[in-house]
């Protein structure tokens, strides 16, 4: 008999971003297949009985194919097992989903897609930008830049010229080659913008800028985002302030996570994105 392939949303970090349905199938998943950017917090939820697999690009010397992360999962739903292919904030989003949706149903695999916070949802919320805004913008564009061609600049014209706010995904080290595409795109140096680093874990640091002082931001701990638009404006000076830290949620009686669990996340959270590649 066949199993099945749940691919859920982790979140940006916090446990308890997770949807209660997440939890549930992370709480009786028989093998998970996960990410780096999934917190240590989160994976704690797995049962011990359950394989866990890290299929992080990362994870080793050796790299992963996407090729390798799609057979593993069929060969796993294969032999019977519920498996959860666990991915950073939500799966349809820059995660790759799309190539392992094709190879389940070509191997006749039964699933379903669980949706996470993504992390731009994360970000804002945590640092207190409202994406959208009567007097700023009334569209959010979610974009990458990771190995973002010079032809892909051209592409970044339109949004720029939609006037939406823009949430830029794994925005690189290299700031000052942000500033250049989203100059040459069209916007001006005194456009605001945020970097958002680790949202929602303890160690989330934000650093308000304008798109022209870019090149002098600190370099922020991976993963980071940048929230670039007039909205920046509206975010709250103290969740700006750079080295603001996120107060810790205590995690009462009523908290779906332990809190045991919840003191093992934000103990072991050092190694949380190390770096800004795209996670499938
Ligand atoms: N599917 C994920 C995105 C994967 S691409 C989602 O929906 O969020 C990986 C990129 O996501 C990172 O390089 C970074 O830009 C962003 N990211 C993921 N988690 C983040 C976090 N906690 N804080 C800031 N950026 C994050």
């Amino acid at each position: 008999m066949k199993g099945k392939v749940y691919l859920v949303g982790a979140g940006p970090g916090d446990p308890e971003l997770l949807t209660v349905k997440a939890l549930r199938l992370l709480r009786t998943a028989e093998a998970v297949l996960h990410d780096d950017l999934v917190a240590p917090g989160i994976l704690q939820l797995i049962p011990p009985t359950a394989q866990v697999h890290n299929v992080g690009k990362r994870c080793g010397k050796k790299k992963i194919l996407q090729g390798d992360i799609n057979f593993l999962m069929v060969a796993l739903a294969s032999t019977g097992l519920r498996v959860v292919r666990l991915k950073g904030g939500d799966p349809l989003i820059f995660g790759r989903a799309g190539e392992e949706l094709e190879s389940l149903r070509a191997a006749g695999i039964p699933y379903e897609i669980v949706p996470g916070v993504t992390s731009a949802l994360g970000a804002a919320a945590a640092a207190q930008i409202p994406l959208t805004h009567r007097r700023a913008s009334s569209a959010v564009v979610f974009i990458t830049a990771h190995q973002a061609a010079e032809s892909e600049a051209a592409d970044w014209c339109k949004f720029v010229s939609s006037g939406a706010t823009l949430v830029i995904y794994m925005p690189g080290k290299n700031y000052s080659d942000v500033m250049r595409k989203l100059t040459q795109a069209g916007l001006e140096a005194e456009t605001p913008c945020a970097l958002v680093s680790r949202a929602t874990t303890r160690h989330q640091r934000t650093h308000k800028a304008t798109i022209g002082a870019l090149p002098r931001a600190p370099q922020l701990a991976a993963p980071t985002l940048l929230i670039v638009g007039e909205v920046v404006r509206f975010a709250d000076p103290l969740a700006m302030a750079e080295n603001f830290v996120v107060p810790s949620i205590p995690a009462g009686r009523n908290s779906a996570v332990p809190a045991t669990l919840f003191n093992t996340f934000t103990s072991q959270v050092t190694n949380f994105g190390r770096d800004e590649e795209p996670i499938a």
